[in-house]
C-alpha cells in the first residue's frame, strides 16, 4: 500500500494513473483538491478498488495519523503543493502553509508512524519527497546544470517554500533517521496539466483564438520532461533510490520559452489549422516579464542515470506532440477546467503584465 498526497493535481494523478496500470499494490491518494486538484482527472479509476480516494489537507495530523494506522502503508509520496510561481508571487501564504507546515506535518505524522514500525516493515519504509530544480536559482547562459550539490537559492516564494520543505525532509533523516529520498525535477509537461503553465495555456488558447502571452523577451531556459518520464524517475527512486539521497530528475531538453511556444503553433498548425490558414504563431504577443523571473534552469540527471539506470522513453518531440494531441483529443477537460475561478485569475494576472 503507498498513500500519495496530491494524486488529483497534474503529476500526482499521471502518477497514480500509471502506477496503477503497472502494479496491482494498492494507492490511498490524499488531495485538499485544491483550484489544482481535479478528481476528473482521475475519472477512469472510478470504481477501481484498487485506488482509495480521501479529501483532505496534508497538515490535518488527525486525519494523516488515522490513516496511516489503519493502512499502514509501506511507503509515503508527497506530491501535495501550491505550484504555481506566478500565484506564488500574487499570494504566497498558500505556499507557506501547504509546502512549508504542510509538509512538516505530515513528516511529523509520519516520524510518529515510522517510529511505531517493526521489523521489515520499519526497514523498508520510505518517504519520497518530490521537489523541483528551481530551489537551485538561476543559472547564467554558460553555467554548467544543477548537479544534486548545488547550492540552494531559490528566488520566489513557491521556491522557497520548496526549498524550506525539501531541508525539512533533509533534517528528518539526519535527526531522527527517517528513511526520506528527495527528487528535484525540471518542468514537466503532459496530459492533465492545468492551464494556468505555459504549455497548456499556449493550447488552450492559440485554440480559442486568443493571444499567446509570452513573459518578456520570451528567452528564459528551462529543461522540460515529459511527466510520465518523471513518473517512472518516481517508481524507480522509490525502488531502488539509497536513502537519504537526493536525485535531480530531467530531459536534457534545454529550450527558452519562445521557442516552446513556436513549437506549439508549428504542431497546431498541422494537426488544426486556423481558419484563416495563418499560423498559430500570430497570436503571440510579449507581456511584461514575470518580477524575479529566474533566467536559466538546467538539470544535470546523471546521477539518477548512472547509479539507479534511469532513462527518460520521450524525446521533447515526441512528448510535445503526444501533449498537443492530447488536449485536442480532450477538449472536454479543458471546458470543465476553466472554470470560473480560474478565468478571474489569468484576468487578473496578464492584465497586470500586458505591455
Ligand atoms: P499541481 O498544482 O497540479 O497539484 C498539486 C496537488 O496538490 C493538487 O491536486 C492539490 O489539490 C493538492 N494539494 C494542494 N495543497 C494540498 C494540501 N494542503 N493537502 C493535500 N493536497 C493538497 O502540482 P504538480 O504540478 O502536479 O506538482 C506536484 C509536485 O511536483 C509539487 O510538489 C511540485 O512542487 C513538484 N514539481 C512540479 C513540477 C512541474 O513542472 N509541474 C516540476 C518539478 C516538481
Amino acid at each position: 500500500m503507498l498513500l500519495v498526497t496530491g494524486g488529483a493535481g497534474f503529476i500526482g494523478a499521471n502518477f497514480v494513473l500509471d502506477w496503477v496500470a503497472q502494479s496491482d499494490e494498492a494507492i490511498i491518494n490524499l488531495d485538499a483538491l485544491t483550484y489544482a486538484g481535479n478528481r476528473e482527472n482521475l475519472a477512469s479509476l472510478e470504481g477501481n478498488e484498487q485506488h482509495n480516494f480521501v479529501h483532505g489537507d496534508i497538515a490535518d495530523t488527525a486525519l494523516v495519523s488515522a490513516l496511516l494506522a489503519q493502512h499502514q502503508p509501506r511507503a509515503i509520496i508527497n506530491f501535495a503543493a501550491e505550484s504555481h510561481v506566478d500565484r506564488s508571487i500574487h499570494g504566497p501564504e498558500d505556499f507557506i502553509q501547504t509546502n512549508i507546515v504542510g509538509t512538516f506535518k505530515l513528516l511529523e505524522a509520519t516520524r510518529a508512524y515510522w517510529g511505531s514500525l517493526k521489523g521489515d516493515a520499519k526497514r523498508n519504509f520510505r518517504f519520497l519527497h518530490v521537489s523541483t530544480d528551481e530551489v537551485y536559482g538561476s543559472l547564467s547562459k554558460d553555467e554548467p546544470a544543477f548537479t544534486e550539490t548545488h547550492q540552494y537559492q531559490p528566488n520566489s516564494p513557491y521556491s522557497a517554500s520548496k526549498a524550506a520543505s525539501d531541508h525539512l525532509v533533509r533534517a528528518y533523516h539526519h535527526t531522527y533517521g527517517m528513511p526520506v529520498l528527495t527528487t528535484n525535477c525540471s518542468n514537466n509537461y503532459g496530459p492533465y496539466h492545468f492551464p494556468e503553465k505555459l504549455i497548456p495555456l499556449m493550447i488552450v488558447n492559440a485554440l480559442a483564438g486568443k493571444a499567446l502571452p509570452v513573459y518578456g523577451d520570451g528567452q528564459q531556459i528551462r529543461d522540460w520532461l515529459y511527466v510520465k518520464d518523471h513518473c517512472s524517475a518516481i517508481r524507480r527512486v522509490l525502488a531502488a533510490g539509497t536513502v537519504g539521497e537526493v536525485y535531480n530528475v530531467g530531459g536534457w531538453n534545454e529550450k527558452p520559452n519562445l521557442e516552446i511556444v513556436h513549437t506549439v503553433c508549428c504542431i497546431l498548425d498541422e494537426l488544426r489549422g486556423r481558419a484563416d490558414g495563418k499560423s498559430y504563431a500570430e497570436q503571440i504577443s510579449y507581456v511584461t516579464d514575470r518580477p524575479g523571473h529566474d533566467r536559466r534552469y538546467a538539470i544535470d540527471a546523471s546521477k539518477l542515470e548512472r547509479e539507479l539506470g534511469w532513462k527518460p522513453a520521450e524525446t521533447f518531440e515526441t512528448g510535445i506532440r503526444k501533449t498537443v494531441l492530447w488536449y485536442l483529443e480532450n477538449q472536454a477537460w479543458v471546458a470543465n477546467v476553466l472554470s470560473g475561478n480560474y478565468r478571474d485569475w489569468v484576468a487578473k494576472n496578464y492584465a497586470e503584465r500586458q505591455a
